[in-house]
C-alpha cells in the first residue's frame, strides 16, 4: 500500500528540516511548507490517509485558522499537532479538531523528539493498514435494523461478563455484564455498532429487559454453584422514562430469590442530562430498595457537581479515556486523581475502567482508587470461560454488598 506524502507545515525551517529527516527515515515523503497560504496553493484536495503536521503559532495564518480552513475541505487530512506552548494550548487546539470533525493523532510539544516523531509515524502507517483490512470487516457487520429486532427477539444477544476488581484485597467483587450479538452469519457484534439503532428504533427497553432478565437468571445459576457475585448492568437514558422501572426489577429480583445489592445499574453520565425529575424519582427509588447505582463514563458528559451530589449513586466509573492515557499524559492523570478525590467526598466507591497493564494498576492504586476493571486483569468473557475463572479465583469479596 502506498503513503501519501507527509504535509508539515511550520514557520521554522529548521523545524521542517529536522521533521522532513525523520520522516524519510522511516520512508515517508514529505512536503513542506513555511505558510499555510503556499500549501492551500498547492494542495486543492488532499489523499484520503494523508497526515498534516501543524504548528500552532505562525504569524500569518495561524494553527486555529487552518483547521478551521481543513474543515470545509471534503477530505480532511489527519493532524499532528506542534506548539511550543504549553500543554494547555494544545489540549484546547485538539477539542477543536474534535469539534471540527478532524482526526486528531498526537500532539507535540517543542522541542520534538526525534524517536516520538519517528514511532508515531510507524503507529500511523500500521493504522492505516489496519483501516483498511477493518473496512472490510466492518462492510460485513453491516445489518439491516430488522436482523436487530429479530436478534432480540430470538436470542441471538448474549452476555460476556468482565470482573470488576478490588485493588486492595486483588479479589471480585462484581461482573458487569456487557451485551454481544452474535450474528448467524457475520460473527459477533459489539454494542457501540447497535445500542444507538436499537434506541433509534425505540427497542431499547426491549434490549434492556432482556438484559436485566439474563443477568439475573445467570446470578441465580452462579449462586447454585456458591459464586455470588453482584452483577452491573449498563442502562440508557430512554430506559428511565417508564416509572415503573424500580417495581419491574424488584419482581424479576423476587421470582429468583435474589437481594437488591445483588444488581448494580450502570447509566451514562450524558444519560442523566435529559429530564433529571424524572432520573431523580426513578434512581432514589431504586437506591432506597437497596439496588447499587453507577454513574457509568463520568468525566465525559457535564453533569455539574451539584447534580451529582444530588444523584444517589453508589460507584462512580472514571471513564476509560483518561485511566487509559493516564500514563503519558499529565492532564488525565490529574483528571484521575481529582475523580478518585471527588468520589470518596461525595461516599462513592470508586472504579477505573480500561486498565491496560501494572503501571496503570499501581498508580491507581498510589492513588487511592477503589476497583478497578480492564484487560489486564481479566477481558469480558462468554459465560462458561467467566464461570471456570470464577471458579478458580474462589476470593469472592463480597464488600460492595455489605457497603450497600
Ligand atoms: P461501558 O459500560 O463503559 O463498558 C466498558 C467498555 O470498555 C466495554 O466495551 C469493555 O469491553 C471495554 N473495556 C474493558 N476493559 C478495557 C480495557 O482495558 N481497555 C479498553 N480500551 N476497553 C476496555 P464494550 O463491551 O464494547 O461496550 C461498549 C459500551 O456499550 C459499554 O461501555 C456500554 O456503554 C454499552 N453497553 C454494553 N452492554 C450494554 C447493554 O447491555 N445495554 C446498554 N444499554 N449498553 C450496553
Ligand atoms: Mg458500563
Ligand atoms: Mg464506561
Amino acid at each position: 500500500m502506498s503513503q501519501p506524502p507527509i504535509y508539515i507545515l511550520d514557520d521554522e525551517s529548521q523545524v521542517l528540516s529536522l521533521l522532513s529527516d525523520i520522516a524519510q527515515c522511516v520512508s515517508f515523503e514529505t512536503k513542506c511548507y513555511l505558510r499555510a497560504k503556499d500549501l492551500f496553493a498547492e494542495i486543492e484536495v488532499f489523499d484520503k490517509n494523508s497526515v498534516l503536521v501543524l504548528d500552532l503559532s505562525m504569524p500569518e495564518m495561524d494553527g486555529i485558522e487552518v483547521m478551521r480552513y481543513l474543515a470545509s475541505m471534503t477530505v480532511k487530512p489527519s493532524l499532528i499537532l506542534m506548539s511550543g506552548q504549553d500543554v494547555g494550548v494544545l489540549h484546547a487546539a485538539e477539542r477543536l479538531c474534535a469539534a471540527h470533525h478532524l482526526e486528531h493523532l498526537a500532539s507535540l510539544k517543542k522541542p520534538i523528539q526525534i524517536t516520538e516523531f519517528q514511532e508515531l509515524l510507524q503507529r500511523h502507517v500500521a493504522r492505516v493498514s489496519y483501516r483498511c483490512a477493518t473496512t472490510l470487516k466492518e462492510v460485513n457487520a453491516e445489518f439491516e435494523p430488522y436482523e436487530l429486532l429479530f436478534a432480540i427477539k430470538n436470542n441471538q444477544l448474549e452476555l460476556f461478563y468482565q470482573p470488576k476488581v478490588n485493588l486492595k484485597t486483588r479479589g471480585i467483587v462484581g461482573l458487569e455484564a456487557l451485551v454481544r450479538w452474535r450474528h448467524p452469519t457475520k460473527g459477533v457484534i459489539l454494542p457501540d455498532k447497535f445500542i444507538s439503532i436499537a434506541v433509534y428504533h425505540g427497542w431499547i427497553g426491549l434490549l434492556t429487559n432482556w438484559v436485566i432478565e439474563k443477568a439475573v437468571q445467570q446470578e441465580e445459576i452462579w449462586h447454585r454453584l456458591d459464586l455470588h457475585f453482584p452483577v452491573a448492568v449498563n442502562i440508557c437514558a430512554d430506559s428511565f422514562t417508564g416509572l415503573s422501572l424500580p417495581e419491574q426489577l424488584m419482581e424479576t429480583l423476587n421470582a429468583k430469590m435474589l437481594h437488591p445489592t445483588m444488581l448494580t445499574l450502570e447509566v451514562t453520565e450524558t444519560a442523566l442530562m435529559g429530564e433529571l425529575s424524572t432520573s431523580l424519582d426513578i434512581l432514589t427509588r431504586l437506591r432506597l430498595k437497596g439496588v447499587g447505582l453507577s454513574i457509568d463514563d463520568f468525566g465525559t458528559g457535564y453533569s455539574s457537581l451539584s447534580q451529582l451530589h444530588r444523584l444517589p449513586f453508589t460507584e462512580l466509573k472514571i471513564d476509560c479515556s483518561f485511566v487509559t492515557a493516564m500514563l503519558a499524559d499529565a492532564e488525565a492523570k490529574a483528571i484521575v486523581r481529582t475523580c478518585i478525590i471527588l468520589g470518596h467526598e461525595l461516599n462513592m466507591l470508586v472504579v477505573a475502567e480500561g486498565v491496560e497493564s501494572l503501571e496503570h494498576l499501581d498508580l491507581l492504586q498510589e492513588m487511592g482508587c477503589d476497583i478497578v476493571q480492564g484487560y489486564f486483569l481479566c477481558r469480558p468473557l462468554p459465560v462458561e470461560e467467566i464461570t471456570s475463572y470464577l471458579k478458580t479465583q474462589n476470593t469472592a469479596v463480597l464488600e460492595v454488598c455489605s457497603e450497600n
